[in-house]
């Protein structure tokens, strides 16, 4: 196997060769934990939970750090309007979140790291850029420290720019600044912040810049030099190049492979809540079983545009149904006593199409097309090729974070065997009240329907009978 994914330092499709034999070594930027997680974070989160899954199938052990950025103007602005207090507006949106990944079976990286908890840290690699000439405390006496973007010739180079077209960073009062462009290491306390958001420092007390805080705790779990660092397309520019301008300043190899995830679209237009055209984690979560959103998400290359349309679930949805047909039908033709035993493997050009640079869209419609040949072979009575087809299909679907056979995605949260015990009593239940209304006993049957209701279970009666789900 040989492993290629695109760089977007060297805008190529390179192989990807980890720097220590056996282990790979991957950073990407989580979330500012001031609002709800918004569609973007967790298709990003997604796609680095895919790559992982990926680089661990090719048998590599992999080091992951997600940071949670716990400290920013938004939050310190939005807890003051709130009326609390910045850290508890923080963790409350964490948690937020963290939900989010846990309902879609997000990986949890190695380490997550926050922000706050790396002040230290921050300070020794602003010491060692003011030592090296890189950046330097604002003769203004506001306490900031910025990092000196033409003391560095390569900045600009992650994306690209010449330092003359860029844009000015617009974090921090530019008197101080010799160049509009250099970007705040160091943050001073400015009148009318919280204390609790001000930390002592040799330049004065204040925080951090937003770009530092990566750039620290990148060193402190993966070292000086590390083998992909990922994010959001919209990431790479301050942010990432600013991360690599003082990392490599500061003399650190940094990241090998830069990897960037697409953006989420609304009938391709930019998400945007004064236009209203938006849908977050939660809604999408109400509108489709986690195991539907988890494959909407996932399913286009990483570096596409994902473009939701109100018909996405459904279509995401029929597909998983086509899956999950087979898999029932297959498991109930080749173990009818129950005794379910099989080993999951990957078709080669499965393979093949995730190690290029993780061609998801083709590797799905192998998916498919083992799911159609599977079902071709039951309709033909071929156990032994319906059998491998099984195999196949549960690889994969494992592979890419969705194991049919794992508990979290079952419908009702409950295991296989509790559910098809509930499913005996509930259907005894509507069994009796059907019997109830043809006798036109409608006290006992609504009897039975506030049970069943009571228990959270939802009867939709049609005219081939009555069926049952649990509230959501
Ligand atoms: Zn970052």
């Amino acid at each position: 196997m040989t492993l290629h994914f695109y760089d977007s330092a060297t805008a190529k499709v390179r192989p990807f060769v980890p720097l220590e034999e056996g282990r790979v070594s991957l950073y990407y930027c989580g979330a500012t934990v001031q609002g709800e997680p918004h569609i973007g974070h967790v298709r990003s989160a997604l796609a680095f939970d895919q790559l992982t899954r990926w680089l661990q199938y090719r048998g590599l052990e992999v080091t992951s750090v997600r940071n949670v950025t716990d400290i920013d103007d938004k939050i310190l602005v939005k807890a003051l309007e709130n009326g609390e207090q910045w850290w508890a507006l923080a963790y409350r949106f964490e948690q937020a979140f963290e939900d989010a990944y846990d309902a879609l079976g997000i990986l949890k990286p190695t380490y997550e790291p926050r922000a706050t908890g790396h002040i230290p840290e921050m300070h020794a690699l602003i010491a060692q850029l003011i030592e090296r000439g890189h950046a330097y405390p604002a003769p203004d006496g506001s306490g900031d420290v910025y990092f000196d973007v033409r003391s560095w010739a390569k900045y600009g180079s992650l994306t690209r720019q010449n330092i003359d077209d860029m844009q000015a960073a617009p974090d921090a009062d530019p008197r101080g600044k010799k160049d509009p462009r250099d970007f705040a290491l160091w943050k001073g306390y400015k009148e009318g912040e919280p204390l609790t958001a001000s930390w002592a420092s040799p330049w004065g007390d204040g925080r951090p810049g937003w770009h530092l805080e990566c750039s620290a705790m990148v060193t402190k779990y993966l070292g000086t030099e590390f083998d992909i660092h990922g994010g959001g397309l919209d990431l790479r520019f301050p942010h990432h190049e600013n991360e690599m301008a003082q990392s490599q300043a500061a003399g650190h190899g940094f990241a090998n492979f830069w990897m960037h995830n697409g953006m989420v679209t609304y009938e391709g237009e930019k998400m945007s809540k004064s236009i209203g055209n938006t849908i977050n984690p939660r809604e999408m979560l109400e509108l489709a079983r986690p195991l539907v959103v988890r494959y909407y998400l996932g399913q286009a290359h990483y570096r596409s545009v994902l473009d939701y349309r109100p018909t996405s679930l459904q279509e995401a949805a029929a597909a998983v149904e086509r899956i999950e047909t087979f898999f029932h039908a297959a498991v109930a033709r080749l173990f009818p006593g129950g005794d379910f035993g099989v080993v999951a493997t990957v078709p080669e050009t499965f393979a093949a199409a995730m190690d290029d640079d993780l061609n998801i869209p083709a590797a799905l419609a192998v998916l498919h097309e083992t799911v159609r040949a599977g079902n071709t072979s039951l309709a033909q009575n071929d156990d032994g090729e319906a059998l491998l087809a099984l195999q196949g299909v549960l690889g994969m679907m494992s592979v890419l974070g969705m194991d049919l056979l794992d508990p979290h995605w079952q419908d009702n949260a409950g295991s296989g065997r509790e559910n098809a015990a509930l499913d005996v009593l509930v259907k005894a239940q509507l069994d009796a009240r059907a019997k109830a209304r043809a006798d036109k006993d409608w006290a006992a049957s609504d009897a039975i329907r506030d049970t069943l209701a009571a228990a959270g279970i939802e009867i939709a009666d049609s005219a081939s009978g009555s069926t049952w789900s649990l509230r959501r």
